[in-house]
């Protein structure tokens, strides 16, 4: 079976609103929860896009009561290490490399903003794709969250008391395998002829897309051979063109 989902970076109080609702509007008109990952006290200068909406938190409710699944997406997005993590994609992270005390007090400081909120999320995702063990020590010990979103293989697979939903794509492709795949955009950062392909991309695979709420998590197992050979394959690659 293949599954495509959606997963949306960066929205915050000072994200480029219209963009994110066209994107959101798009997603409705398919019928598509996707996943949306919620900066909850950004200190990042390129996500401060226009002035603070104090509506914000009145979307992020709206979003979560029509099925979107919610992710903690960092604490402030800044980068404070350049450690790459167990999901080496850059060598810089808001989290790999800090101390256990310290991912605890941003994961703490994070979901407290949520739940003044009334948002509860059940997903996290780093800056940067990049965390550690310790971040997921943090996330148990602060938070109910017990799924991630992130690292490459096939379809989604149970590491400890983790379930792991892959996202390997930051952009449509069409993808010939079997499998869970994840796309994530960046709306903040889309130019319309990005969100018009985003549209038609859409419509003409429309069968194979599902919502995050919608995905059967309940007889996950651990990582498949094929997707350990599939994650070496793809850090290789990275490796030999130099993308790190
Ligand atoms: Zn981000």
């Amino acid at each position: 079976m293949k599954q495509y989902l959606i997963r949306l970076d960066d929205a915050c109080p000072t994200m480029n609103f219209s963009r994110w609702r066209v994107i959101e509007e798009i997603l409705d008109k398919y019928h598509i929860a996707p996943l949306v990952g919620i900066v909850p006290s950004c200190e990042d200068q390129k996500l401060m896009i226009g002035a603070e909406d104090p509506s914000f938190w009145e979307r992020v409710f709206s979003w979560s009561n029509k099925g979107w699944a919610i992710a903690l997406h960092g604490y402030n997005h800044v980068y404070s290490s350049t450690a790459a993590g167990i999901n080496p994609l850059w060598n810089r992270s808001e989290f790999a490399g800090l101390s256990l005390d310290e991912q605890r007090e941003k994961i703490r400081r994070g979901i407290d903003i949520m739940k003044k909120n009334h948002i509860d999320p059940q997903y996290f995702f780093a800056p940067s794709h990049t965390f550690d063990n310790n971040t997921l020590i943090a996330l148990k010990k602060e938070s109910n969250i017990r799924i991630i979103s992130d690292t490459i293989a096939f379809e989604a697979y149970r590491k400890d008391d983790f379930i792991i939903i892959p996202c390997q794509l930051g952009h449509f492709r069409a993808i010939p395998f079997a499998g869970t795949w994840t796309f994530c955009f960046h709306p903040n950062m889309m130019s319309e002829t990005d969100i018009k392909t985003f549209d038609e991309f859409i419509y003409n695979n429309r069968d194979f897309f599902y919502s995050f709420d919608k995905i059967d998590l309940c007889n996950v197992k651990g990582k498949s051979l094929s997707s350990k050979l599939l994650s070496f394959m793809y850090f290789t690659y990275r490796k030999v063109r130099g993308l790190k």
